[in-house]
């Protein structure tokens, strides 16, 4: 059986990304992909991308090759409570960036970085284990290899909810400017993006009780956009279905240990939070980007299967994915409350934090960070 340094198991972003990072280091890394099953539908979502993401991926050149209407900038973020005119609003310009995330195509990305990997040579595409030091599990939140490791547990709840993806097409121009708005219980965002139509489009996650969302996605398009006005009252013109809606279970769940002799756990293998901030993939690509360093760092008579020095990724890592959990988890709690007094609360909490222009700072600076 031929040898490599490195098994990457579970070809997703993260996967793929780990792949050709740590082939740059010049390991030889084999990949290996589920089991092919029926060809999957293409994926209707867009993914916010933090600049410390778009930083990795320009560096595995992959970013420059994305088409320029598959990577659309956000320079502001409008956030509306569930209470007459709570609202909370980000601006690159006021925390001094270029932008506070780019809104990036999840097929196009998958489709470059599988370019990218075509003139890897030193990634050979797997379809069964082989002799590796180190397993690296990005399989996911499916991860059925996780049972056997048997050295982790995984902690998981289920949210009850669903999130409804989709493409729309708006009347009103999207100025670069997110949308989100809290309605108890449910989470609607409004992504700006440049397709279908230049300016015009937007990628739709609206996180949302199981059977409603199962209703929303069966009903007729009319009917889907009857709601869509409903719950974003026009604030972004006339919104019209762009493409097949899809939706994905929510849970929040996190590894009671990412490593051990021989093998890491990375992206949503490790940890799971829910889509309301946008940071299950940038949680996974910093992951890999943290992973790379360590093994990169790593002292000349240590295998890159050292536990050791396997655990040093698992530390750095474990705190920052914490925080965001809790702070995702938190969020959605406090606003599926309906409570009246709470929910007053919340919304005069949300008035202040837009005037405290420090916390608000800071609170950017957290998720442009992740
Ligand atoms: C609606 C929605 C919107 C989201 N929006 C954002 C966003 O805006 N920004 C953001 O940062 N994150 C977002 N996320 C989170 C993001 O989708 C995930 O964090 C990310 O896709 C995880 O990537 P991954 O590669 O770790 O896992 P996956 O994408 O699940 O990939 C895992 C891969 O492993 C394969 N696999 C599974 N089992 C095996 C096995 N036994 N052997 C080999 N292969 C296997 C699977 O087939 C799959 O290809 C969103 C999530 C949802 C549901």
């Amino acid at each position: 059986m031929q040898s490599f340094d490195v098994q990457v198991s579970g070809a997703g972003i993260v996967g793929k990304s780990l792949s050709l990072s740590l082939a740059g280091l010049g390991l030889s890394v084999a990949l290996r992909s589920a089991a092919a099953g029926a060809p999957a539908a293409a994926d209707v979502r867009a993914y916010a991308l933090s600049p410390a993401s778009v930083g990795l991926l320009q560096q595995l050149k992959v970013w420059d090759a994305l088409a320029a209407d598959a990577r659309t900038a956000v320079h502001d973020m409008v956030v509306h409570g569930d209470a007459g005119d709570a609202l909370l609003e980000f601006s690159a310009w006021e925390q001094r960036v270029a932008e506070l995330a780019v809104i990036t195509d999840a097929a196009a990305l998958e489709h470059e970085l599988d370019h990218a990997l075509g003139f890897a040579a030193r990634v050979t595409r797997v379809d069964a284990d082989v002799d590796a030091a180190l397993v690296a599990h990005c399989e996911g939140r499916a991860a059925a290899t996780l049972a056997t490791l048997g050295e982790t547990t995984f902690e998981r709840s289920d949210y009850g909810q669903r999130a409804v993806a989709a493409r729309l097409v708006a009347t009103l121009p999207h100025r670069h400017t997110a949308r989100q708005w809290f309605r108890s219980p449910d989470v609607l965002a409004l992504l700006p993006f440049d397709r279908p139509e230049r300016e015009r489009s937007y990628a739709l996650v609206w996180s949302l009780p199981s059977e409603r969302a199962d209703a929303l996605v069966a009903m007729d398009a009319s009917s889907f956009e009857h709601e869509l006005a409903a719950a974003t009252g026009g604030d972004a013109g006339t919104l019209a279905v762009a493409s097949e809606r899809a939706s994905w279970p929510l849970v929040v769940a996190g590894a009671s240990a990412w490593a051990g002799p021989g093998w890491v756990l990375v992206g949503d293998a490790a940890h799971v939070v829910h889509p309301l901030a946008g940071q299950g993939l940038n949680l996974g690509l910093a992951d890999v980007a943290a992973l790379t360093a360590v093994i990169a760092a790593r002292e000349p008579w240590r295998g890159i299967g050292d536990e050791r020095l396997l655990r040093r990724y698992g530390r750095q890592r474990a705190a920052p994915t914490w925080a965001m959990r809790q702070m995702t988890d938190g969020l959605l709690r406090l606003f599926a409350t309906p409570s009246a007094p709470i929910r007053e609360l919340r919304n005069n909490g949300m008035n202040l934090v837009n005037r405290v222009s420090p916390l608000k700072r800071w609170l950017t600076a957290r998720a442009l960070d992740s």
